[in-house]
C-alpha cells in the first residue's frame, strides 16, 4: 500500500473506534472499554492488550491509535476497543 492510503485507512479505523466510544458512552450501558489488540499486532500494540480504560477516560486521553505502535508491515495496528458490560 501508498504511503497515504496507509494512512486513510488507518484514520477509518480510529475513527470508526473513537465513534464506537461516543455511542457506547452515549448508551449508558457501556462504562468500561477493554483494549483488543489483533494476532498480527505488534509487540508494543499486543503490550495494550486486555488494558480496561474507564469510557470517559478514554475519551478524554484517546489510548487509541497506541501512541508507540511500530508495525512495520503495515505501518498501523487494528487495535480496537471491546465494550465491557458489567
Ligand atoms: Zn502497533
Amino acid at each position: 500500500m501508498k504511503e497515504e492510503e496507509i494512512k486513510k485507512v488507518s484514520d477509518d479505523i480510529n475513527d470508526a473506534n473513537f465513534n464506537n466510544l461516543l455511542q457506547w458512552n452515549k448508551s449508558g450501558v457501556v462504562s468500561k472499554v477493554e483494549i483488543l489488540a489483533s494476532n498480527n499486532s505488534c509487540e508494543n500494540c499486543k503490550s495494550h492488550n486486555g488494558k480496561i480504560y474507564s469510557i470517559g477516560d478514554a475519551i478524554k486521553n484517546k489510548p487509541l491509535p497506541c501512541k508507540n505502535c511500530n508495525n512495520e508491515v503495515y505501518g498501523y495496528c487494528r487495535c480496537t476497543y471491546l465494550p465491557v458490560v458489567e
